[in-house]
């Protein structure tokens, strides 16, 4: 008989989590979704609901959970400021305690664990491009701090555990991210212009928009997954994944303007407290040890963003209420 591995994903009702539930499922995986909808919906992952190996369950990573599984992608936690800074509380608690009980469960399992970490723990960096071995330049005061600093000690948790109970652990250090089924109304960058420019609305370019993110697209983003928790267990990370493309915000907004045939004018609305100047990831130990790089360019992961944020708003109006 065929043994299929039975998979965890914390917040697989959101934008990474969904995808990833899609590919593991490809993969004739048995997946456990699991999400409080705080950020996540249904309708991204309706389309999964269907298949005999896929199953979804309502809770909350800050409560323990007993389930029996082989791996756990634990990316519950919301991701964008907008959202993470509604109840800052809550936030530090999904990464901290959400941590604590899946490391508690992949011990009690011995189950393969990854974390979704991110660039943040790199804070306002004081070198470019970040690479693994820089400690991060982190307020731990500041209105960003519930999430920097949550995900800083989810991966404290992740090496202890490692090294006081010998588990297999992966850190995935995130790099902005975007795509089909990102949150229309969370704040961030390519959401936000996408969404404004098809409405014809100002584009709303904060700061001078010197700033500079680069920007991978989901698919690459969730091979990365894939090849780490495949990789040897002596491989840990924490590994970089993102891509090195690097674009000012303006030039951004200019791109989305360009590509969507929009009427829209650019705006300057004030620079938030904290955000960072410049990040792109330095990706030499993802080749070296993944094999793994993105594949997407900049423009053509746009043009298929643009489409799903056309049909959404075709479908659910100018709310764009997902
Ligand atoms: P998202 O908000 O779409 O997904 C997060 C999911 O977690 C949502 O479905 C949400 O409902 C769920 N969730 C939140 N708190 C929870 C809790 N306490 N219990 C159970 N579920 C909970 O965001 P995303 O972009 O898909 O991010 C996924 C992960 O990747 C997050 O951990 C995020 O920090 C990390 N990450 C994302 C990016 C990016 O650019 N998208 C970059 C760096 C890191
Ligand atoms: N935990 C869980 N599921 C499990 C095993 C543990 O949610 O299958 C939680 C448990 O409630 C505990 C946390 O994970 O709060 C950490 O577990 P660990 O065994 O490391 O710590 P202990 O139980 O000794 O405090
Ligand atoms: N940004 C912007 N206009 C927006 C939303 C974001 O100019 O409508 C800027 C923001 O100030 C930041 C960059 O775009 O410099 C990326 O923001 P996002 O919130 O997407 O991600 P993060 O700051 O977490 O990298």
């Amino acid at each position: 008989m065929h043994i299929h591995k039975r998979i965890l994903v914390t917040g697989g009702a959101g934008f990474l989590g969904s995808w990833l539930c899609e590919r593991l499922l490809e993969r004739e995986c048995m997946v456990i979704c699991l999400d409080n909808y705080f950020t996540g919906t249904r309708m991204n992952i309706e389309h999964l609901m269907d298949n005999k190996n896929f199953e979804i369950m309502r809770h909350d990573v800050t409560f323990p959970l007993f389930v029996e599984v082989d791996e756990i992608y634990n990316l519950a936690c919301p991701a964008s400021p907008i959202h993470y800074q509604h109840d800052p509380v809550q936030t530090t608690k999904t990464s901290v305690h959400g941590a604590i009980n899946m490391l508690g469960l992949a011990k009690r399992t011995r189950a393969k664990i990854m974390q979704a970490s991110t660039s943040e723990v790199y804070g306002n960096p004081a070198i470019h491009p970040q690479e693994e071995s820089y400690w991060g330049n982190v307020n731990p005061i500041g209105p960003r701090s519930c999430y920097d600093e949550g995900k800083r000690c989810a991966e404290t948790l992740f090496f202890d555990y490692r090294r006081q109970h010998n588990l297999r652990i992966k850190v995935a250090r995130i790099f902005n991210t975007y795509g089909p089924r990102m949150h229309p109304n969370d704040g961030r960058v390519v959401s936000n212009f996408i969404v404004q420019a098809l409405r014809g609305e100002p584009i709303t370019l904060y700061g001078d928009g010197s700033q500079t993110r680069s920007f991978c697209y989901v698919e690459d983003l969730i091979e990365g997954f894939l090849r780490l928790m495949d990789s040897p267990d002596d491989f840990t990370g924490p590994v970089n994944l993102g891509n090195p493309g690097e674009f000012t915000i303006r030039e951004l907004a200019e791109k989305v303007v360009a590509m969507t045939n929009s009427s829209s004018e650019i705006i300057f609305k004030p620079l938030p407290k904290d955000d960072p100047e410049r990040r792109r990831p330095d990706i030499t130990l993802a080749k070296e040890r993944l094999g793994w790089e993105p594949t997407i360019k900049l423009e053509d992961g746009l043009v298929k963003t643009i489409e799903y944020f056309e049909r959404l708003i075709r479908e659910f109006g100018n709310t764009c209420k997902g």
